[in-house]
This record gives structure tokens, C-alpha cells and sequence, in this order.
């Protein structure tokens, strides 16, 4: 079996490559599938039937002979193969298919069990791992983007499973600032704006929830009068304000 698995090739993949690899994968395109030394091997049927090799260590080397193979850059058919690999041939599930490249709500209110949420926080911990600092020399700098990349799309994933609640929205808030404690002094080299865009699209998730449920506005409370990183909390607490004026037309009367 592979070191990787499904979860691993897709949220180390982008939206576009890991969905064509979805099609060819689905679609029976991937002929001759053997098991090589530490590696797999598979004839790909694209414009011209192509020679894919990937290593069985990492999904994301190998070899293939298409254009973008031959010159060195991670292509569909390598992530389909790797697919094969991971899934022998069997079909997708829902979930394994399903690509969220930034979080989103699907628009449900619903407390979690205790359970459940203790199972939330260790994958959004595990998650967080993608998201360090950078320390490396510059030919490293393209890996660790990537690697950014992967965490907010594992974040991604876990949000977008989320019901919207009190306890959901705490969850989130933490994450913020678990993020912009990151950003601010952990020496995370952001310059794609990768994690800043990542926590701007939650920032927006917990506008939808405060409309939706008023109860998950006292979950901005720790953000009043704090510095973050750039800003994102300044909506979180105009919210918290609004709340918190006293409603003046309704007091006065007419
Ligand atoms: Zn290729």
C-alpha cells in the first residue's frame, strides 16, 4: 500500500488538478495499473495514451510523459495513478470526491455532541500542523507554500462540515486567533496571503452565523479591544456592538 492516502493527494492538490484526475480516474482512463519496486506504474489514455510512474513514498513524485511531466511539473494523470494506487481501482465515495478549496456553510444550524466536537478540535489541531514557520532555504519556499496551501484546504474541509452554532462559532473564533498567533509570531511566511485569504473566508462564515443564530455573537466578545495581525476581527465586533446598542427607536417610541 502507498504511505499516502486519498485525504493526503487531495488537499496537496489544487482544485482543478485534483478534479481532472477525479475524471480520469473515473472515467477508466488509467490502463496497465502494475506495482513496481516502491513505485506504480500505468498507462494514462489522455490526448495520447502517456507513461505515468509514481512513487509509492510520496504522490507527488514520480514521472510522467505529457508536457508538463517531461517538464518536471506535477500533472493530472500522476494524480490520477496515485488515486488508483490509494484506491485499487474501487469507486470514489461523496466525501472522498468532494473538493472544498475554501470553508464554506452549508447553511445548517445544530449543536455537535461532546464527542463530536472533541473530534472537531483534534483534526483542526492536526490541521494547524501544516501551518509553521518557514525556515528553510529559498528552494525550499515553493514546498512550504504548498504546505500552506494543504492546511487551509484540510481547515477548509472540517469547516465546511460544520452546523452553525454557539459552539461552532467559538470553535472558529479560537481558530482565528490560534491562526493570527501564528501569523503574527511564529514566523509563517504568508506572502501568497494564503492564510490571511483562508481566515478572511471564515471571518465571512461567522457573519453568516451570527444572522442566522444571534446566540453565536457572544463568541466575538475575547475580540474587543485586541491587535490582530490585519484586522479581520474589526467586522466580528461591529457585530458585537450592533448587538449591544440599545434600540433606540424602540425605546423612544413614536
Ligand atoms: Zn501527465
Amino acid at each position: 500500500m502507498p504511505k499516502y492516502d486519498l485525504d493526503k493527494i487531495k488537499f496537496g492538490t489544487n482544485e482543478g488538478t485534483f478534479q481532472k484526475a477525479v475524471d480520469l480516474y473515473e472515467s477508466g482512463k488509467i490502463k496497465d495499473f502494475c506495482e513496481g519496486i516502491k513505485s506504480y506504474a500505468a498507462t494514462v489514455i489522455g490526448t495520447k495514451p502517456y507513461k505515468v510512474f509514481v512513487e509509492d513514498r510520496r504522490f507527488d513524485y514520480g514521472h510522467c510523459t505529457c508536457y508538463l511531466g517531461q517538464n518536471d511539473t506535477l500533472c493530472k494523470h500522476q494524480i490520477a495513478v496515485a488515486m488508483y494506487a490509494v484506491k485499487q481501482g474501487k469507486p470514489l465515495t461523496d466525501q472522498e470526491r468532494k473538493y472544498a478549496a475554501r470553508p464554506t456553510w452549508n447553511g445548517k444550524l445544530g449543536k455537535l455532541s461532546a464527542d463530536a466536537l472533541a473530534g472537531k478540535k483534534r483534526e483542526i489541531t492536526h490541521a494547524l500542523r501544516y501551518i509553521k514557520a518557514y525556515d528553510g532555504p529559498s528552494r525550499t519556499w515553493f514546498a512550504y507554500q504548498d504546505s500552506l496551501d494543504e492546511g487551509c484546504r484540510r481547515l477548509s474541509a472540517i469547516i465546511s462540515s460544520l452546523l452553525a452554532s454557539e459552539q461552532t462559532a467559538d470553535l472558529l473564533v479560537n481558530l482565528l486567533l490560534r491562526l493570527d498567533k501564528k501569523l503574527c509570531n511564529s514566523g509563517i511566511d504568508d506572502s501568497n496571503g494564503t492564510v490571511g485569504g483562508f481566515m478572511e473566508s471564515v471571518v465571512l462564515i461567522l457573519q453568516e452565523y451570527a444572522k442566522a443564530d444571534v446566540n453565536c455573537i457572544s463568541t466575538f466578545l475575547p475580540l474587543i479591544g485586541i491587535q490582530t495581525c490585519f484586522g479581520w476581527e474589526e467586522s466580528l465586533v461591529k457585530i458585537v456592538e450592533k448587538d449591544r446598542r440599545p434600540h433606540s427607536k424602540d425605546k423612544n417610541g413614536r
